[in-house]
């Protein structure tokens, strides 16, 4: 463990202490005097530990949640988001008067939506367990790309239009992103870190 990872507090004890925090901040506690080569061993020693439950006390401190699915639960999984973003297609369609020309729902793990020249709008299963109105923005920002292909400022008026909280709900939507980590199967949480 590099020297930056941890906080050192020096102080009248007679014993070396490594402890983590609710945040996840690595402090460490040495007697006044002892050589700084003491301290690093001690600490290298218990970064197995210490690595682990920094780990721990960020993913409770941001509140971020997993859910590993089985296969059978991901069918389940994009029938029903199948179902819920059909019918909110269908109703910001006619709120914003376009069509889409279909929809399909695949397992994608870093893009919510997806719109091609064909008018055909590509959803992640995954955004069903994004709250609604998160589900709703990203119908809305693809609805929108049937009109502007491009994030230029006037695919954003598009979206503003029919949602002037869009950009409220964004940011939502990303941090959403940052806390729930959902896995199939045999997935591990590492690969799924690397993807976000
Ligand atoms: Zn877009």
């Amino acid at each position: 463990m590099k020297r930056e990872t941890y906080r050192l507090v020096r102080s009248r004890r007679k014993t070396l202490a490594i402890c983590v925090d609710a945040d996840g901040n690595v402090i460490v506690r040495a007697p006044l005097r002892m050589p700084q080569n003491q301290i690093e061993a001690f600490v290298a020693e218990k970064s197995g530990w210490v690595e682990r439950t920094v780990e721990k006390q960020r993913a409770i401190a941001s509140g971020r949640k997993r859910i590993r699915l089985t296969p059978e639960q991901v069918t389940l999984a994009k029938e029903e988001a199948r179902k819920d973003l059909t019918r909110r297609c269908r109703r910001f369609e006619s709120i914003m008067g376009v069509r889409c020309g279909g929809i399909k729902i695949n397992g994608a793990k870093s893009l919510w939506g997806s719109c091609n020249s064909k008018g055909i709008i590509h959803f992640t299963y995954r955004l069903l367990f994004a709250p609604e109105p998160l589900r709703d923005y990203v119908v809305v920002h693809e609805l929108a790309h049937l009109v502007e292909m491009n994030h230029s400022e006037c695919f954003w008026k598009q979206v503003e239009r029919v949602m002037p909280d869009y950009r409220q709900r964004r940011l939502a939507l990303k941090q959403f992103q940052q806390r729930a980590v959902i896995m199939e199967g045999t997935e591990s949480y590492e690969d799924r870190e690397r993807i976000l």
